[in-house]
């Protein structure tokens, strides 16, 4: 999925922010920033001047245009989650038919990048929750995974951001978020580990207190092969 900026809504994305920086999981970022246009033509500049020192000839009729290209990319496909204005509309709504059993969201696919290397992280996640007074559209938490998978991260915030995120706008700790996920610095670089997987999770609430409603959430993950 790419940003779709009919279904944004940036008083939610400010209001998740400081909510996340409050529960020290936001991304470190500096305050001033400039407009997203700006950005393409700052990152175009210094992405040329990159492949000018790696000693690419930018004059060659491939190459010419890769420069802006790249910088279109990482702002509005890429990394666009790093901006509150790209918020998702998620609003939740009154759980007015007082459903009280798990909801699971399973194999929502989680397309990042690690802040380390620069380099693809690939997988799915897994989302559960168990309302109180609101609910949410199934897409929504699908939504959320994307938002903060459109960032430079690392698997352990981005799981601790779509927690957080999700019990802000679901008024609940009841929450469960696992991500199971390959990194290409660990497969196609340094150590070189093609099959390795790392999981990452957080159980809030019941999932947290209660093993029968964790392993509820574990075995019908399992179940599809989620994990
Ligand atoms: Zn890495």
């Amino acid at each position: 999925m790419s940003l779709d900026c009919g279904k944004t809504d940036y008083e939610l994305g400010k209001r998740v922010l400081a909510y996340l920086e409050n529960k020290g999981v936001e991304t470190p970022r500096i305050k001033d920033q400039i407009s997203p246009a700006a950005k393409v033509d700052v990152i175009e500049k210094n992405f040329k001047e990159i492949l000018t020192v790696m000693g690419l000839d930018l004059t060659d009729d491939s190459l010419k245009d890769t420069p802006r290209r790249v910088a279109t990319m990482f702002i509005n496909e890429m990394y666009w989650g790093l901006d509150p204005q790209n918020f998702p509309k998620i609003t939740a709504v009154e759980n007015k038919m007082g459903y009280e059993s798990m909801v699971i969201e399973k194999n929502i696919v989680v397309h990042s990048t690690c802040e380390h290397h620069f380099v693809m992280i690939d997988g799915y996640a897994h989302v559960a929750y168990i309302p109180k007074d609101k609910v949410l559209g199934l897409s929504k938490m699908n939504r959320v995974v994307e938002y903060f998978s459109r960032r430079p991260q690392i698997q352990e915030r981005l799981t601790e951001q779509i927690y957080y995120t999700l019990e802000h706008v679901l008024e609940t700790p009841d929450i469960a978020v696992l991500i199971s996920a390959k990194h290409y610095c660990v497969k196609a670089r340094g150590v070189e580990d093609i099959n390795c997987e790392t999981i990452t999770s957080k159980m809030g609430g019941c999932f947290k207190e209660d093993m029968n409603s964790r392993n509820e959430f574990l075995s019908l993950i399992r179940s599809a092969g989620g994990v």
